[in-house]
């Protein structure tokens, strides 16, 4: 049994938000992807118009746009780049790709 972070009414197991009072009980947001932080970035400066970076954290269906439209004419891969940078990049589960060590 897990109790709520903030006002300490009791969770379900696995639950994300206070039901109670609304509180998100993940404390790093919405996580921390798996994803290599270093890899993403390589893959976005050397191959960003391909998708390549979307593919890597498992966009696939951006990645398959990016590829077609030479990531977005640049403009994609300029915005994923400054998100990456800023701590903003998610992966296909919507967590954060960053660095972590
Ligand atoms: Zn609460």
């Amino acid at each position: 049994m897990t109790v709520c972070k903030n006002c300490g009414a009791e969770l379900e197991d696995g639950a994300v938000f206070c039901p109670k009072c609304g509180a998100n009980q993940n404390i790093n947001g919405p996580g921390v992807s798996e994803k290599e932080f270093i890899t993403t970035l390589l893959l976005l400066l050397h191959l960003g118009a391909t998708g390549a970076h979307r593919f890597y954290v498992g966009k696939t269906g951006t990645g398959v746009l990016y590829f077609f439209t030479l990531g977005c004419l640049g403009i994609g891969v300029l915005i994923d780049l400054i998100n990456l940078l800023t701590g903003k990049f998610t992966d296909s589960n919507g967590k954060i790709v960053k660095n972590s060590k």
